[in-house]
């Protein structure tokens, strides 16, 4: 492969963006590689960010890989934090830049340019996050000014909105330093990506830990006087709080796209071929900020992982290199930990399986996540999503206080590979009574819904 001098300019600096910038260089070492963020941290892993705000990761320059002078001088990349890119010029091949320390804008060359400008917290109305007791939890920024927030005006009661895997996630890292905490939620249960018996199980272990749970209750306004929240209000009642806490989800930062008349998608994501090739000449996006393709159902869908960001990150950064790399979808494989709780989910949705045309059988099973008679040994709640016609798994919730989330791993590699039921019961996995009984809880889950499929 001939190897070139292009500059590369990538916008976005946490995962997608860093994962290119690396990859990129060590294929190609004479690349000119430029990463830009608005930002003043890159390539810090937010998904820890709810164990630094509950103090489980005391340090929060531990949960950096790399601060811009590290990722400069390691990785052979200029790094330039605190610049916004304000616009994409595709037909000249110039960026707009602002640098914001200096409010100095200038426009920069590009040969090939990435977007992985990501995620932004759903905001109902922006003004909210002023008030000095509201907080996403976005950024590392947002995090530090959280944790500060709490050390110095110690809350008592907390609001949290949104009852998904973040919200769930805050409410355990709030709960050593504040007594009293509610979630609001828009839909009955909490974690409406997984199916009614695993949303109760998760209820339970809410109740079970004293975080109150208010379901039916979209937010419609939070009242602020002198510049702090004392109020929210939802279709379900108001209820007052010291602090607020948004985790209403995530929208893709597509606005530089847009305005460059790159495409979108249904969810808003930038489109992207399966190389993160944009419909603009030079133009990749990777990341948070791009739909992808999930693999069972074969439809674009919106799923902001950092995990799948970093692997659209690096493909990209192939393919900018100049080999030929392709990204083939996602399963979805996610899990989240709700105090003693392991949720993991991977898949479809019975009901999003039914919306994608499969005949949909569930089977759900209880089982041991170690020999029953080993010490230790945890309920492990596993539930089937098939399509009837193929016997194909094609989803599944797994919930345990052990054991639920490395499973979750073993059945997406099975849905990935398109196995049925029958593959998957006759799965060699082993057997020993400290980590798995003989019949391990997928083998039980598969032989059950062998019976029910037949
Ligand atoms: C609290 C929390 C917990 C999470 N937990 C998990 C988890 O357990 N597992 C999991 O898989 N995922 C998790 N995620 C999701 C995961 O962190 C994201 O999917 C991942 O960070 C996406 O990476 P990204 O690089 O695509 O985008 P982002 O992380 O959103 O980064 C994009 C960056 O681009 C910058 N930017 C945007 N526009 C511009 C511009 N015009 N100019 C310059 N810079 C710009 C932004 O400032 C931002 O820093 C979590 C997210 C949060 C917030």
């Amino acid at each position: 492969m001939k190897k070139t001098s292009k500059n590369i300019v990538i916008i976005g600096g946490v995962a997608a963006g860093p994962a290119a910038a690396a990859k990129a260089k060590r294929i190609n070492p004479d690349l000119n590689i430029t990463l830009f963020e608005q930002g003043e941290f890159i390539s810090y892993g937010t998904c820890s960010m709810p164990y630094y705000v509950g103090d489980v990761i005391p340090d929060y320059q531990s949960i950096i890989t790399f601060t811009p002078e590290e990722f400069q001088k390691k990785k052979g990349c200029a790094v330039r934090t605190l610049h916004r890119v304000d616009e994409i010029l595709p037909h000249r091949k110039k960026i707009i830049v602002t640098d914001i320390k200096k409010n100095k804008s200038s426009e920069l060359p590009y040969d090939q340019l990435l977007i992985a400008t990501g995620a932004r917290a759903r905001m109902p109305n922006p003004a909210w996050i002023n008030a000095r007791n509201v907080f996403s939890i976005k950024h590392l920024r947002d995090s530090i000014a959280l944790k500060e927030h709490i050390a110095l005006h110690r809350p008592q009661k907390a609001l949290i909105l949104g009852g998904g895997f973040i919200g769930l996630e805050m409410a355990e890292a709030l709960s050593k330093s504040c007594p009293d905490i509610t979630i609001l939620h828009r839909s009955p249960l909490p974690m409406t990506t997984m199916e009614v018996e695993s949303q109760k199980i998760i209820l339970d272990e809410l109740k079970r830990h004293r975080i109150r749970f208010i379901g039916n209750a979209p937010v419609s306004d939070i009242q602020i006087k002198d510049g702090l929240a004392t109020e929210v209000v939802t279709t379900n009642g108001i209820f007052e709080a010291d602090l607020i806490i948004l985790a209403m989800g995530f929208e893709p930062n597509t606005t530089i796209a847009k305005n460059a008349r790159i495409r979108c998608g249904a969810s808003g994501g930038i489109v992207v071929d399966s190389h993160m090739r944009t419909n603009v000449d030079n133009i990749y996006a990777a990341g948070a900020c791009t739909e992808i393709r999930n693999i069972i159902s074969n439809k674009p869908i919106y799923l902001p992982l950092g995990h799948i960001a970093n692997k659209m990150g690096w493909i990209a950064g192939e393919n900018i290199a100049g080999e030929s790399s392709e990204f083939p979808g996602v399963v979805r494989t996610a899990a989240v930990k709700i105090f003693d709780l392991e949720a993991a989910s991977v898949g479809l949705r019975s009901a999003e399986a039914e919306l994608s045309g499969f005949r949909v059988v569930t089977e759900s099973v209880m089982a041991y996540s170690r020999s029953k008679s080993y010490p230790g040994a945890k309920p492990i709640f596993i539930k089937f999503i098939m399509d009837k016609l193929t016997k194909r798994l094609i989803g599944a919730d797994l919930i345990a206080e052990e054991g639920a989330a490395s499973r979750a791993n073993i059945l997406s590699v099975a849905i990935q590979n398109q196995m049925n039921v029958s593959d998957i019961s006759r799965l060699d996995l082993l057997y020993s009574p400290p980590f798995s009984p003989v019949w391990d809880p997928i083998l039980v889950a598969a032989n059950r819904s062998l019976k029910k499929l037949s």
